[in-house]
């Protein structure tokens, strides 16, 4: 990209105040935390429900970012940088994109959908990419502000481009559609996703079709329900199964591991295999067959490359690596854009100084390999990379532009040295495109566990902390409960990411949670909410923040703030509202006020209290003589000993049901992990937490033979039995067993049969299709842990927080 910040001015109509504006940019940034190369950029400073760009701005000067696009210019900053000022600046982003977009003249495939986008998106880059160049949307960047950001990555070389959009409520299509402009229009599956931001489904359609409306085609799926609404003015271009009047009628023949797909059109007909039995993947497949035929491929390209079809995996994912070692997995595909993502997700989740990228030959580009080397090499500089492993011949090349790079011609080359190489306490990316089949080099690295796995959804985490905030003042601050390892999701890997999305505080319930936190280089502000005197050394060590809930804690305190000579050490108050739990009383709060009076050792950061009921309608009454009781004693507390700490009641529910009550800030916990006590608010809340297992093996029991302890299920038919490697030491409660819970195996329930084992338990295949070796899920989307905890009579918190830690946890980025 070259673009003068003259022609961004008059593009954005923008007022321009500063001293220079001669300069060209060559890069645009929304997010202070990933700059590349500083003084050529463009600083779009975007402001959400909740998070403000403009008050990053300073920072970002100070990073070498010369050129602003704002709505003002925050104070402090003026003559500081130059500034493109304008109403919106999302709005302002989203043309910015379109007109960059309108320099290039080349085919563009937009894909919209409920599901699938993504994989039809990376499996046409895989079957178009011989012949083209392609600029593609990385990862799954499909949305108001991901789309602007995936076009501008369009560069002179590119003459092909595939982007998906993705809408959650109305007028957002026509937004996207400027800014892709698609010459070809992919529609996938319509589904359930985002109904709730329509009126009906009907309006979803609509409003979907909405990008193809200057397209020179569109590709979907026949059906009446979309052929109703699609204008008369598109021309189309139609599959099916079912409508023998489609342009192309498919019909499908399923084989152990593959599927034939007889395609019948006005030209002729032929056959081709897909490696995918499953009707989802068969409908993508389709979808891509169709753009072949639109392009006029030859069947026997057609055929070759349509078998090669591979699983997509889309997922950053943070592995437990050898020798401390922690690794983050992408071994699926290396692009440039992916790249600046990939390195993203290094510097948020780095659990030590040292970072180590291995790395594959780059491909499409679209730069002469030259100038692609080196701007690979740039972003390593800019990340700060301690060392590069490149595996390819042609990154072997270019392995001047690296500091601190060695280099091997292929994978097995690698492996083969692995030993001398001595990864230890380092945080690795592994980056590569399929070909160089990096998951074997994941497979070395990864420390070896059972395969019971608990994987984390970090962008599950973002939203629902996200969801939170929006229900917040702007200014109301965050403090987010990582006790108990993150309600058993996960200690560091979570606190880092609260760290990126900077909130205020974390709480944890014991001083050795914090310090572990502390100890990974976690730096944000940490409560303890139960400091055990026998810890204040340690707290203080660690720069920990404790509560303080008693009279004897405080004393206990302060004696021991004497002997390390403290000075305004921070201290929480927690007052006792009617929890009865921890805390100070009416009746003590004289005397709290007389011990802290003078005293310089401490001083109170924050006052709190916390509610018991927050949950539940028929004790609202409660609930708001606690907020009343909270009021009334900690305005007593600033009006006599003249303070102003930060005061905070609420939890999760506490936030949806009393934000009356929100004071200074509020703690966030079960909500971030995607749990909410409320049905309605629960549809906004992303799922988090998936356990995983697998099959371990499978029989059939005759009519009469029993399964497990007691004999507690006996078959009444021929039964298969599939065993599961979890139990109740891992966490599952008994009361799921004999017929009360299930896990998914294949999208199908299977009921448990007889008594959860220890470390066991077994489960009804008769009527799945399914082999030893295969996925089980055992919570997640299906069962829920709210139906779970429903089920077995406690509640989502305890569920969660009794995964046992033998359970491997995987964190992933989508
Ligand atoms: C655990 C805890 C919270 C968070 O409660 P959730 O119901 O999970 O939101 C808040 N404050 C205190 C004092 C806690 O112990």
């Amino acid at each position: 990209m070259n673009i003068s910040i003259q022609n961004s001015i008059t593009q954005l109509g923008a007022e321009f105040v500063g001293s220079t504006n001669e300069a060209t940019i060559d890069a645009v940034a929304i997010d202070s935390r990933s700059l590349q190369n500083s003084a050529t950029t463009l600083f779009f400073a975007l402001v959400g429900p909740n998070n403000d760009a403009h008050s990053y701005i300073k920072d970002v000067i100070e990073k070498g970012v010369q050129y602003f696009v704002v709505t003002h210019i925050p104070r402090g900053c003026e003559g500081k940088a130059n500034f493109l000022i304008v109403n919106n600046t999302l709005v302002a982003l989203q043309q910015f994109a379109a007109y960059y977009r309108s320099l290039f003249d080349f085919p563009v495939i937009g894909i919209t959908g409920s599901n699938g986008k993504t994989i039809v998106k990376e499996w046409l880059n895989f079957v178009l990419s011989p012949e083209y160049n392609i600029i593609r949307s990385p990862k799954s960047y499909n949305s108001q502000v991901g789309v602007p950001l995936s076009v501008i990555g369009i560069n002179e070389q590119h003459n092909f481009g595939i982007f998906e959009a993705g809408i959650s409520t109305i007028a957002e299509m026509e937004k996207l559609e400027a800014i892709i402009r698609p010459t070809i229009g992919v529609l996938t599956n319509i589904g359930s996703a985002h109904d709730e931001g329509f009126a009906s489904t009907e309006e979803k359609i609509k409003e979907k079709l909405r990008l193809f409306d200057r397209s020179q085609i569109l590709i979907y799926e026949k059906n009446n329900a979309i052929d109703a609404l699609i204008p008369s003015t598109i021309a189309t271009f139609s599959w099916s199964c079912t409508h023998t009047d489609a342009d192309v009628f498919v019909t499908k023949t399923r084989n152990a591991s593959n599927t034939i797909l007889s395609v019948r059109q006005a030209k002729g007909s032929f056959e081709v295999s897909i490696p995918f039995l499953d009707e989802a993947s068969l409908e993508n497949a389709i979808s891509c067959l169709l753009v072949l035929l639109y392009l006029n491929y030859d069947v026997a390209t057609i055929q070759t490359r349509m078998a090669l079809l591979y699983p997509v995996e889309m997922r950053l994912q943070l592995k437990n690596g050898i020798n401390n070692c922690s690794l983050i997995d992408d071994s699926y595909s290396a692009d440039f854009q992916s790249l600046k993502i990939a390195l993203d997700f290094l510097e948020s989740q780095k659990h030590s100084a040292k970072k180590t990228v291995i790395l594959s030959d780059i491909f499409q580009s679209g730069l002469p390999n030259s100038e692609l080397y080196s701007r690979v090499g740039q972003l390593i500089v800019a990340n700060k990379i301690s060392r590069v492993i490149g595996i390819g011949e042609t990154i072997s090349q270019f392995q001047n532009q690296f500091e601190n790079c060695i280099t091997f011609k292929n994978t097995a080359e690698f492996l083969a040295q692995l030993d001398q190489l001595n990864f230890e306490n380092e945080t690795l990316l592994i980056k590569g495109a399929r070909s160089f089949q990096f998951e074997k080099i994941v497979a070395a690295l990864e420390e070896k566990t059972h395969e019971t796995v608990l994987e984390i959804n970090l962008n599950a985490i973002s939203h629902n902390l996200n969801f939170y905030k929006s229900k917040l003042q702007p200014t109301t601050k965050m403090m987010v409960m990582v006790k108990a390892f993150g309600y058993g999701n996960g200690g560091f890997e979570i606190a880092k990411l609260l760290e990126y999305h900077q909130v205020d505080y974390l709480g944890v319930a014991f001083a050795d949670e914090g310090i572990s936190l502390k100890n990974a280089g976690i730096q944000l502000p940490i409560m303890v909410l139960n400091p055990e005197s026998t810890s204040f050394s340690a707290i203080i060590q660690h720069e920990l923040e404790p509560e303080i809930y008693s009279l004897k804690g405080l004393k206990a305190f302060l004696k021991i703030a004497e002997q390390h000579n403290l000075h305004q050490y921070p201290i929480h108050i927690k007052l006792d509202t009617g929890m009865h739990r921890l805390g100070f009383e009416a009746e003590n709060i004289q005397e709290l006020i007389h011990t802290l009076q003078e005293n310089q050792r401490v001083v109170v950061k924050s006052v709190l209290s916390h509610m018991a009921t927050s949950d539940a309608e028929e004790h609202k009454a409660f609930s708001l003589s606690q907020i009343r009781l909270f009021e009334e004693l900690s305005s007593q507390l600033i009006r006599e000993l003249n303070i102003r700490p930060i005061r905070h009641i609420l939890n999760t529910s506490g936030i949806s049901n009393f934000p009356q009550g929100q004071y200074d800030m509020v703690r966030l916990g079960i909500g971030l992990y995607g749990v909410s006590n409320d049905r309605e608010e629960q549809k906004y809340l992303e799922n988090v937490s998936t356990l995983k297992s697998v099959i371990s093996q499978i029989r059939t029991i005759p009519a009469g033979d029993s399964v497990g302890y007691g004999r507690r299920f006996v078959a009444e038919k021929p039964t298969r039995v599939a065993t599961i490697p979890i139990g109740y030491a891992d966490g599952i409660a008994r009361l799921w067993g004999n017929g009360v819970g299930y896990v998914t195996i294949h999208n199908e329930k299977a009921i448990l049969l007889g008594s959860v084992c220890m470390d066991m338990l077994m489960v009804d295949v008769t009527e799945i299709e399914c082999t030893e070796g295969d996925a089980v899920i055992v919570f997640g989307e299906s069962p829920t842990v709210m139906e779970m905890a429903q089920k077995t009579q406690t509640i989502p918190y305890e569920i969660l927080t009794s995964i046992s830690q033998r359970v491997k946890r995987v964190f992933y980025r989508e």
